[in-house]
């Protein structure tokens, strides 16, 4: 496989922090393996690998599987079956063949998408992604706004594919900012919201908190400041 001259854009060590997505990947070319598992690594991702179909069936659960369709012990489409019928991960199929055929038959065993080999690394990466947003679906109820993501159910917060860990007072703030992206909310309103209205202090602690925010998304024009009156989520040209 020839990660091609995509590996350039290959992130560094340590510039994404961690998905707490874990990739199996199983590729008998050690060679290959090695590649993909420091890539993913850097990605952000946890990643195991096996080098043959049986290694695969012992391995520990996985969000998405790498499956090399071309492996010594077991046919990959019988792999991709079995693993499957044990298995709710997205399993991308890796085949040197492109003949229409094989790809219906990858599809057909239960592969959720399929590369074929050489394949650049940005790629990969961007079917990764596809793959696991058609697995799981927006849950219901979660904010959407740009590459913004708040989910009130768990209480997380994304910026593409980043986690944000944020503090409760500042995900209750960013909440309400993200229910109506462009409407200005004034700081009474955010302060009752946010603080429950138990907040008789100065509130100054609400300029601190929205700076700590933009910190942390990493934009800080996604929070605009409406002089006089409060703040707003930017809206989206
Ligand atoms: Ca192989």
């Amino acid at each position: 496989m020839a990660v091609g001259p995509d590996e350039t854009a290959v992130p560094r060590a340590n510039e994404n922090p961690p998905t707490g997505l874990h990739v199996l990947v199983i590729e008998d070319d050690p060679a290959i393996g090695r590649q993909l598992e420091r890539g993913l690594i850097r990605a952000g991702y946890g990643v195991s690998r096996a080098a043959d179909g049986s290694q695969a069936l012992l391995a520990d659960p996985a969000d998405v599987i790498l499956l090399d369709l071309g492996l010594p012990d077991i046919d990959g489409l019988e792999l991709c079956q079995r693993l499957r019928a044990r298995s709710s991960a997205a399993i991308i199929a890796v085949t040197a063949r492109s003949e229409e055929a094989t790809r219906v038959a990858t599809l057909d065993a239960g592969a959720d998408d399929y590369l074929i080999k050489p394949f650049g690394f940005v790629e990969l990466l961007a079917r990764i992604r596809a793959v696991l947003r058609r697995i799981n679906p927006i849950e219901s109820g979660q904010l959407r706004h740009g590459s913004l993501t708040v989910d009130p159910r768990t209480r997380r917060v994304f910026v593409g594919d980043r986690d944000i860990a944020l503090t409760p007072k500042e995900f209750d703030l960013l909440s309400c900012l993200a229910e109506d992206p462009g409407r200005a909310l004034t700081r009474q309103e955010i302060l009752e919201r946010a603080w429950g209205g138990h907040w008789y202090g100065p509130s100054k602690v609400l300029d601190v908190h929205v700076a700590s925010l933009r910190r942390k998304l990493g934009d800080p024009a996604l929070i605009e400041t409406v002089y006089g009156i409060g703040y707003r989520l930017a809206s989206i040209e």
